[in-house]
């Protein structure tokens, strides 16, 4: 059975660079995947033309059909995957004014419950010695300082469980929406307390890892350093590539190497 790999959020920026560096690497089919299927086919007519094969398959992992629909094509198709690489994200500009209460729910929607309902899915299919990578930020590193001293002990505790994290950042997002969140310890940044999500998420799938009976699964998270993205804009100095670099590095970590950690430029940095 050939080995199966997952990037979500590739039709552009760094998860394109992640797809296009597993397609020259890992050995095995790579899957492309987008919310927006007609973005998605263009990725892979893209890599094609440079001899690379990439599949597509739709994904949007904030619509529960969308995943259901990918969980199901993996289990028939695949019988499992062995590589998932946790990539969507989204930040709204700095400039942009839409009400911090939205932004919350925007931010925390997609890249935390987004990647978490997405990880709850495909996590049972992944096959012994696979390897999960979530795209975090060191947003999130910024954003916990600036929690209260209370929450930054909340945050750091390894022995927190999903459900008071989902507690914690659904109150995040209720009192962002009354524009309480600072003075209920929060820090003062939606894309900052979503990716603090992604990185404790992280720790918590990786303990669950290590109590799990398939053999050598390996769960870490990684800051891709400012690149040049839609998301970043012009003015970060990484390419979209470099910031692939670490995402690709944890793809293919040896058994025991690394478990529940923060990576940055390929190194674990604290959080
Ligand atoms: P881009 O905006 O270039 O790409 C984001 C990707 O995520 C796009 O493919 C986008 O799809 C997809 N996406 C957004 N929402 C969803 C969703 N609901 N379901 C599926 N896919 C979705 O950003 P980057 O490449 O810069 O970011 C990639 C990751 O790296 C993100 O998690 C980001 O937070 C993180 N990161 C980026 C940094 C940077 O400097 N660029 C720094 C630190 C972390 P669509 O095209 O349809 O919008």
């Amino acid at each position: 059975m050939s080995r199966v790999a997952v990037v979500t959020g590739s039709n552009k920026g760094i998860g394109l660079e992640i797809v296009r560096g597993l397609c020259k690497q890992f050995d095995g089919i790579v899957y492309l995947t987008a919310r927006n299927e007609k973005l998605g086919q263009e990725a892979v007519q893209k890599l094609k033309s440079e001899g690379l094969n990439a599949s597509f398959h739709q994904l949007d992992i904030t619509n529960e059909q969308s995943i259901q629909a990918l969980k199901q094509h993996l289990q028939d198709k695949h019988g499992g995957l062995d590589v998932l690489v946790n990539n969507a994200g989204f930040a709204y500009k700095g400039a942009d004014t839409t009400p911090f209460g939205t932004q919350a729910v925007d931010s925390v929607g997609i890249n935390f419950f987004g990647t978490m309902a997405l990880s709850k899915a495909l996590l049972p299919m992944v096959r012994p010695h696979g390897r999960v990578v979530n795209v975090s930020s060191q947003v999130s590193q910024m954003a916990i300082k600036k929690c209260s001293a209370e929450l930054q002990a909340r945050f750091r505790d390894r022995s927190m469980q999903e459900e008071e994290l989902v507690t914690l950042l659904n109150k995040f997002i209720e009192t962002a929406k009354a524009g309480k969140h600072k003075e209920n310890g929060f820090a003062d940044s939606a894309y900052g307390m979503s990716k603090i999500g992604v990185t404790v998420l992280t720790f918590i799938q990786a303990r669950e890892m290590e109590k799990d009976s398939r053999e050598d699964i390996l769960v870490n998270c990684l800051c891709p350093g400012w690149c040049k993205t839609d998301m970043a804009g012009d003015k970060a100095p990484r390419t979209a590539a470099e910031g692939a670099d670490t995402a690709i590095f944890l793809a293919f970590i040896k058994p025991k190497e690394s478990q529940g950690q923060f990576f940055y430029n390929r190194k674990p940095i604290e959080f």
